[in-house]
C-alpha cells in the first residue's frame, strides 16, 4: 500500500530521530524508514556521551549546546534518565594543564572551571597520578541502549511518528522512496543513513572521502564507587577539536608521542561514564578504514585499560562485555547535501553524533523548508 507524507527520514539512529523531531515540532507529518528492526548502529554501541566541552569552536560547539539543552527538554517526557551531567577533564601532564588553562580563557568555558586534586572529591574516587581537573557542568549522559528506543518510541506515541522498520531504501527521488516493501512518497526527504556510504548517493560521499572508523569499547563491572560525571584524561586533549586546536596542544602531543606512542597508533583515549547499575563503559580506539574489520583487538582494550589504571590509581575492574561500533569519517563535522530538490543527505562525519545531532537537525529542517530546493552541487 502506498503511502503519503510531508516528510520520510531514511535512518533511526540518532541523527534521523533528529530530524524526525525538528519536523514534527514544526507539525509536520513524518515517516522514519529503517532497515533493521531496531536500532543496531552508532547510536546504540555508543556511550551516550552527550559532549560540549571540547567540541570544535564555533558552529560545532554551538550546536552540541542546542543538543544537550534538547536532550534535557525531552528526557522527561520520553523517559529517558540523564544518568550523569558535566565532565571531568583530567590532567596527567603539565602539557595537558596548560591546554586546559589556554580553554579555560576561552568562551567555550562558560560553566567549566580548575580543581586541584585535593578539591577533586568524588568527582575522580580513587586517584592515579594526576595534577587536577577540568570541571564542567554543561555535558550530560544517557544510556544510548535504552534511550534511543526510548526516543523512537515516544516520537511514535507523542508525535504520531510512523516508523517502517525492516525496510531497506533502495533509491530515493524527489517526492519518492523505494523501498524493500514498497514506495513510500513524500514532500521532503532526509536521508540519515550513518555510514552506509554505497546504498543512497553514493557518489556524494566518495566525493567527499567519507571513511569509516571501528571504535572498540569495554564495558567494566561496577567498581564500588560512583562517578557524578564522565571522565577523559589527556588523550583526548589532542583528538577533541576544542583543545586540540589550541596552540598549546602542540607540546602535549609531542610529550604523548615520546610517552603513548601506542596509544596514538590506535587512536586510543580514554572515556569513562558509568550506568544505573555501577558498572563502566570505556572506551575507546580509532581505526579507519572502508570496510573496517569487525574484530576487538586485545592488545588495544589493554591499551585503553592502561589509561584507565593510570587515571584511577587502581587496576580496571573485570571486563563485562566487549562490542566495536563504526561511524562515518571526514574531515568536517558532517555532511549535508541537496541532491535533488526537497531531499536532503546528512551524516555526521566526526564521531560526535549523539552530541550534535539536535542542532544540526534543527538547522537541515529549517533550511530545507525556507529552501526546498537546495543549492545543487
Ligand atoms: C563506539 C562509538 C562510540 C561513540 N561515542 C559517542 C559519544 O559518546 N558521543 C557522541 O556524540 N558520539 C559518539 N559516537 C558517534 C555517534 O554514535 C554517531 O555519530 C551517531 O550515532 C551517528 O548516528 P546516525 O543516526 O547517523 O547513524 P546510525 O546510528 O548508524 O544509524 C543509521 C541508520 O540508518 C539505517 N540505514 C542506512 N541506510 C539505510 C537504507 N538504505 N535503508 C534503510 N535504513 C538505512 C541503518 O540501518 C541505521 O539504523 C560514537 C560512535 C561509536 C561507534
Amino acid at each position: 500500500m502506498e503511502q503519503h507524507f510531508d516528510l520520510a527520514v531514511v535512518g533511526a539512529g540518532v541523527v534521523g530521530l533528529a530530524h524526525a523531531l525538528a519536523a514534527v515540532r514544526l507539525g509536520k507529518r513524518v515517516v522514519v524508514i529503517d532497515r533493521d528492526a531496531q536500532a543496531n548502529g552508532a547510536s546504540v554501541r555508543n556511550f551516550g556521551f552527550v559532549t560540549v566541552t571540547g567540541q570544535a569552536r564555533g558552529e560545532v560547539w554551538r550546536r552540541a549546546r542546542r543538543s544537550a539543552e534538547v536532550w534535557s527538554e525531552i528526557a522527561g517526557p520520553a523517559e529517558i534518565d540523564v544518568l550523569q551531567r558535566g565532565l571531568t577533564m583530567v590532567a596527567r601532564r603539565p602539557e595537558a594543564m596548560a591546554v586546559l588553562e589556554a580553554f579555560l580563557e576561552t568562551e567555550m568555558a562558560d560553566g567549566c572551571g580548575w580543581r586541584e586534586v585535593a578539591d577533586l572529591g568524588d568527582r575522580l574516587p580513587g586517584q592515579g597520578k594526576v595534577l587536577g581537573a577540568l570541571t564542567s557542568q554543561v555535558d550530560l549522559r544517557v544510556e544510548s541502549r535504552t534511550a534511543i528506543p526510548r526516543l523512537a518510541a515516544w516520537l511514535e506515541a507523542a508525535h504520531a511518528v510512523t516508523f517502517l522498520r525492516g525496510a531497506a531504501v533502495r533509491g530515493v527521488e524527489t517526492g519518492r522512496l523505494e523501498t524493500s516493501v514498497g514506495v513510500v512518497h513524500a514532500d521532503a526527504i532526509v536521508v540519515c543513513p550513518g555510514d552506509d556510504l554505497v546504498t543512497l548517493f553514493p557518489e556524494r560521499f566518495s566525493r567527499a572521502e567519507v571513511t569509516r572508523c571501528k571504535l572498540q569499547m569495554l564495558r567494566l563491572a561496577d567498581p564500588g564507587w560512583r562517578l557524578p560525571a564522565p571522565v577523559m584524561s589527556d588523550l583526548g586533549l589532542v583528538r577533541y577539536l576544542g583543545y586540540a586546536a589550541l596552540p598549546q596542544a602542540d607540546a602535549l602531543r609531542a610529550r604523548l608521542a615520546a610517552e603513548q606512542g601506542a596509544h596514538l597508533q590506535h587512536g586510543v583515549h580514554l572515556i569513562v561514564v558509568q550506568s544505573a547499575d555501577g558498572s563502566l563503559v570505556v572506551g575507546d580506539s580509532h581505526h579507519y578504514a572502508a570496510t573496517p574489520d569487525p574484530f576487538a583487538r586485545d592488545d588495544v582494550d589493554a591499551l585503553i585499560l592502561d589509561e584507565f589504571a593510570q587515571v584511577f590509581g587502581q587496576a580496571p575492574p573485570p571486563v563485562l562485555e566487549r562490542w566495536t561500533g563504526t561511524y562515518a569519517s571526514a574531515a568536517g563535522h558532517s555532511l549535508v547535501e541537496a541532491p535533488l530538490p526537497c531531499v536532503r543527505l546528512v551524516t555526521v562525519t566526526s564521531g560526535t553524533g549523539a552530541s550534535t545531532a539536535f542542532g544540526l537537525g534543527e538547522e537541515v529542517i529549517a533550511d530545507l523548508y525556507a529552501r526546498p530546493q537546495g543549492v545543487m552541487a
